[in-house]
């Protein structure tokens, strides 16, 4: 049996160095704001090239805190991809906005930036491009459009960290971007726990307020807030983990690199990385005409899969559902998705056997 996902690997070969900063953080006492926190802050703001780095309690924070430190709110509109993991719009919806669906490009999986520019009107405030499953959307493009029509960039970034986009991280382009560190991302917490990252002075200042009930400073509430912190013992387990992540993601990309080699010529879609692109893989998704008959014939011979995502997220039920003929490209993307394991402790036999097992499969369907 090969799991989608082995979480237990890591944290086993980890296990001396996470129980440490556990136990440092247990002997501080502090657990709320402190320099585990700050010193974690620092050290993904210098990684990314940006002036500050604000933690938050987990990615979809992340996202609503982000949209409100740059004022969306009732009235606005959000242009954000039809094909994504669900808080990418439900974001939007929790400040009091609302969410403009945009189709995707088939081999990036990226929101389609001319079907941005006809979803415009008037109200357009803000665009929400995704990496989604590790490959930058194209951030030049989507940077020039959102600049042209004076909108606010807010890049969801959750399965992305350590991506890049014409030689920039994935995360120093937008006005804010997200991260998430739930448990199964390429940097994962052992808990909730996100981040917003940003170059701009006043939306960190605002971003500081806003996950502290707007506390200005000494109980001086100036503004509306909410109670969204990253704690201490959540910042001091990642403080452990980034040390390892660019080796996690060269792993992930070699596993790629492989896949690539061994998959080639049996009717499957392959990811693409785009010229200029550096993909994480968090996910490495394959597409298949008869994904499900696939994702049989793979569980039957004892190898995980998943699918992200069965249903694109304006098919919700809690945005309505349909929308089949406004996005065919995310409707098409929802049917025939795979992703097959990837993650950085995966042996090479165990990708090797993943590899055979998905070759005579494709070959039987
Ligand atoms: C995981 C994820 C989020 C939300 O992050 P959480 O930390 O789970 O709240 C948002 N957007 C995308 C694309 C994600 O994958």
């Amino acid at each position: 049996m090969i799991p989608f996902l082995d979480l237990t690997r890591q944290h086993a070969a980890l296990r001396g160095d996470l129980l440490a900063a556990a136990a440092r953080v247990l002997d501080s006492s502090r657990f709320v704001l402190g320099e585990e926190g700050k010193a974690l802050e620092a050290a993904l703001a210098a990684r990314h090239g940006v002036r500050h780095a604000v933690g938050v309690a987990s990615g979809t924070d992340a996202l609503r805190l982000a949209l409100a430190a740059l004022g969306v709110g009732p009235g606005d509109e959000v242009l954000t991809p039809a094909f994504s993991f669900v808080a990418s719009a439900t974001t939007i919806v929790m400040v009091g906005a609302r969410p403009v669906f945009v189709d995707i490009e088939p081999e990036t999986y990226a929101l389609d930036v001319a079907a941005a520019e006809r979803a415009l009107t008037p109200r357009t405030r803000a665009i929400v491009p995704v990496h989604l499953y590790g490959h930058p959307a194209p951030m030049d493009r989507v940077q020039a459009f959102a600049r042209a029509h004076r909108l606010a960039v807010v890049e969801d970034a959750a399965q992305a960290i350590g991506a890049s986009w014409a030689g920039k991280p994935v995360g120093a382009w937008g006005d804010a971007a997200c991260l998430s560190f739930y448990p199964t991302k390429n940097l994962g917490a052992c808990g909730d726990a996100g981040m917003v990252l940003t170059d701009r002075d006043d939306l960190a200042a605002r971003l500081s307020r806003l996950r502290h009930h707007g506390d200005h400073g000494r109980y001086q509430h100036v503004e509306f807030g909410y109670s969204s912190r990253l704690d201490e013992v959540q910042a001091a387990l990642l403080a452990v983990k980034v040390r390892h992540l660019d080796a996690w993601t060269e792993r992930r990309r070699r596993i790629a690199a492989r896949y690539r080699d061994l998959l080639g010529g049996v009717g499957l879609g392959l990811p693409v990385e785009r010229l200029g692109a550096r993909h994480v893989y968090h996910l490495f998704s394959v597409r298949h005409p008869q994904r499900d008959a696939l994702q049989k014939a793979l569980a039957n011979q004892g190898v995980g899969t998943a699918v992200h995502y069965p249903l694109p997220v304006p098919g919700q039920q809690v945005f309505g559902g349909g929308g089949e003929r406004l996005y065919p490209e995310a409707w098409r993307a929802a049917r025939e998705v795979l992703s097959i394991p990837s993650f950085p402790e995966l042996t090479d036999g165990e990708v090797e056997r993943v590899a055979a097992a998905v070759r005579q499969a494709c070959e039987r369907l």
